[in-house]
């Protein structure tokens, strides 16, 4: 057996960030005990409950996560058990050599404007975690019974949300989209869906593929103003980041050439666009906007305003991690405190919790194994008890983790429950998916 027999780490979050710390533990401490602990008894986090159901190739790295515990024996997933709630960080870093904070970021940024609490107002995390059959979010009930909604960003998050409205249940049929939100977004009478961008279309956050997306909606026309897009771009830009401007410009400029109203819906991409405030009484009757220009990348009110009616907001701004008791928490960027991933002694950092809410799946790949580098040259002095302690503490308790061999109960149970080609049809509450293994073991 190899030097890290005697070692354990605890690993909060079970989202890319978690899983390819345990991944990175497996290759370079061989021998290493790995506990993932999650807080619901479904794993992987952003993958089963952010990323859109459409997109089920991307879903698809589960598999890989699945073999990284599955395939061995030191690994195990410990499900239904919060940070905070059933265990706190002082606790695990009493049971274990290190442990490693990797829970998300799952709160949204605010916009900080007036009227933003008012009823039709909705964060992305709630909005995706409802079609996605969050349990946090399964009883959101959006009012889609209205004619305009209004998406704030132009992220890749603002393109799911605005992609999956205007989507119909055939071209949803392969996916997991929970039934009850296929079934309000077919029968909703939503008609326009405007996109606001606060800066310009060079500066746009989401990806071409993403973009070239909206132009390919059965029921949906996207429309962008031509007048605005530009021919050349700026010098200053470099070669790079020229090529993935490019590719984004000639999207819009195709989507530009579509015409509103052609279709059941229409989405409308307004750039240099930034809100200011929400309007209405108790619920939303429309978004007072801020002309803007942009300059040196940064994004300038001028003053000039407009109002559009709208009986719905989505902010799609970014998201914030949860600031845990005991753990320090940088409230201006909405992450945990750390320096290089490394928190306190034998605590650390990684994926959304530790860089804020940025980069693709495989971003998390580079940074989980730079800090699991640290960890592991961190390992030092005496040895903790290790995995057997949490389970005494969770037995004293009385709390019901869910294992990974569980949790392959409730996955079969969630496949056997759909109709084909729908892959899964999701549990939509945490005590559905106990009640289900319960009666299936
Ligand atoms: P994001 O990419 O950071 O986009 C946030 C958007 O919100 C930007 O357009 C930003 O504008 C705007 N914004 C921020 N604060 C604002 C404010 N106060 N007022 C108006 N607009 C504001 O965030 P995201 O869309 O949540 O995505 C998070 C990460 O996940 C990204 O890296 C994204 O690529 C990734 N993701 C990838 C996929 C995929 O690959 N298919 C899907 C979903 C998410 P500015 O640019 O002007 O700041």
């Amino acid at each position: 057996m190899s030097g890290y027999s005697d070692r354990s780490v605890a690993i909060v979050g079970s989202g890319p960030g978690g899983m390819y710390v345990a991944q990175a533990l497996l290759e370079k401490a061989p021998g290493c005990k790995i506990d993932i602990i999650d807080r619901l008894p479904s794993p992987f986090g952003l993958i089963r409950g952010g990323v859109a159901p459409d997109h089920q190739k991307t879903k698809r790295v589960d598999q890989k996560y699945t073999q990284t515990i599955t395939e061995n024996n030191n690994v195990r997933y410990v499900g239904n058990i919060a940070l905070g709630r059933d265990v706190s960080l002082n606790e695990l870093s009493a049971i274990y050599d290190s442990v490693v904070l990797a829970y998300g970021a799952p709160y949204d940024n605010k916009l900080g404007i007036p009227g933003e609490d008012k009823v039709g107002v909705f964060g992305s995390n709630a909005f995706v975690g409802w079609y996605n059959c969050h349990p946090d979010f399964k009883d959101l009930s959006p009012n889609l019974n209205i004619s305009t909604a209004a998406v704030i960003g132009i992220g890749n998050v603002a393109i799911d949300v605005a992609r999956v409205l205007s989507r119909t249940p055939m071209e949803m049929a392969t996916t997991d989209i929970a039934d009850y939100a296929m079934t309000d977004i077919d029968a909703a009478t939503l008609k326009d869906i405007y996109m606001f961008a606060r800066r310009g279309p060079l500066e746009a956050a989401c990806t071409n593929n993403e973009l070239k997306e909206m132009g390919l909606l059965d029921a949906a026309t996207t429309v962008v103003d031509g007048s605005i897009l530009p021919d050349d771009m700026p010098e200053s830009m470099d070669d790079r980041e020229k090529k993935v401007r490019m590719r984004i410009l000639d999207t819009l400029k195709v989507l530009s050439q579509a015409k509103a109203n052609e279709k059941r819906r229409t989405v409308h991409i307004e750039f240099f666009a930034s809100p200011i405030e929400i309007l209405g009484g108790e619920r939303v009757e429309g978004i007072r906007m801020e002309r803007t220009k942009v300059e040196s990348g940064r994004c300038v009110g001028t003053g000039d305003t407009f109002d559009i009616r709208c009986e719905m907001v989505i902010t799609c701004i970014g998201s914030r991690a949860e600031a845990i008791e005991g753990i320090p928490f940088n409230e201006r960027s909405g992450i945990v405190k750390h320096q290089d991933g490394r928190v306190s002694p034998g605590v650390y950092a990684a994926g959304w919790v530790k860089r804020g809410a940025t980069g693709t799946i495989g971003t998390n790949r580079l940074d989980s194994y730079a800090v699991t580098d640290l960890l592991i040259a961190d390992f030092c002095g005496e040895k903790k008890p290790g995995p057997e302690k949490l389970n005494n503490l969770l037995n004293e308790r009385k709390l019901q983790s869910v294992s990974f061999d569980d949790w392959l109960i409730i996955k079969m149970l969630e496949e056997t429950a759909a109709t084909a080609p729908s892959p899964r049809k999701k549990f939509s509450t945490i005590e559905d998916m106990i009640a289900g293994l319960n009666a299936a073991r």
